[in-house]
């Protein structure tokens, strides 16, 4: 897999290198450019795919857990679609995480309290889920991540330990920030698509024909249409004899310090 540390340091040395080449036989002076500008696409495309683990260690899925699968929630609480999946879940005897926006769960306390009382699991989610965080310094990452910490201890009186990144963005600023915070990133192994334009039935055929076992699923809580993948997906769940358990039990970490 590849790395951003290693990579800037075998970066560096061909550029020098480069240099050097430039210097003593004039090649072209795009030559020196061209690693730095591979370097470039590397970062920007590795900002975006959580699952390639670039800037910081991420856990997408424990193969090791045959008969399980993990269902995590991003966005909520929602006070209208939040109690819809909680019944769901309720009524398939489902388990599952909700990655909480920490500005929402003080505005529905009461919600992210139910949600830890019927046995799921509840991750930091950011507290602003700014659009911008990905261009933030350390510093300003490292407030907002903490602002969601103090929120989760204010509603739920625990501190918790899980992160996911908002927008599944990651960057060598996020990842400083979530080290000195001592945050556990987790990424997922299937990404439902469940907030574009995609239709429930091409959202569920592409479920069915790849989720395996051990899987971490990415859904929100944020509108019908991820309800009714959600009621969809655990029919399959139950047809395959697996049990929908939290991120915390499927990756055998803990959820909260
Ligand atoms: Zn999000």
């Amino acid at each position: 897999m590849l790395k951003h540390q290693p990579i800037r340091i075998v970066v560096m040395l061909t550029v020098i290198a480069l240099l050097t080449v430039f210097l003593v036989w004039n090649i072209s002076f795009y030559w020196v450019l061209f690693p730095v500008f591979l370097w470039l696409v590397l970062i920007v495309v590795g900002s975006f795919h959580v699952r390639w683990n670039y800037f910081l260690p991420m856990l997408h899925r424990n193969a090791e857990k045959v008969n399980s699968i993990a269902i995590s929630f991003d966005d909520g609480p929602h006070p209208e679609f939040t109690p819809k999946v909680l019944q769901l879940l309720k009524q398939h005897q489902a388990q599952a995480t909700f990655f909480c926006i920490g500005e929402k769960m003080l505005d529905y306390p009461d919600l992210a309290q139910q949600i830890i009382a019927e046995g799921h699991c509840i991750g930091n989610h950011t507290y602003s889920h700014d659009r911008t965080i990905g261009f933030w310094t350390k510093v300003k990452v490292e407030r907002d991540l903490e602002k969601a910490l103090v929120a989760g201890q204010v509603v739920l009186g625990k501190k918790m330990r899980l992160f996911r990144p908002a927008f599944g963005v990651t960057n060598p600023n996020i990842a400083k920030a979530t080290q000195q915070l001592q945050l556990q990133t987790i990424g997922w192994s299937h990404r439902t698509y469940d907030t574009t334009k995609r239709s429930k039935e091409r959202i569920v055929s592409r479920l069915e024909k790849r989720i395996r076992a051990g899987d971490i699923v990415l859904l929100h809580d944020t509108s019908e249409k991820s309800v009714a993948v959600l009621e969809q997906l655990l029919l399959m769940i139950k047809k395959k004899n697996w049990k929908a358990v939290t991120v915390s039990q499927l990756l055998d970490i803990k959820a909260y310090d």
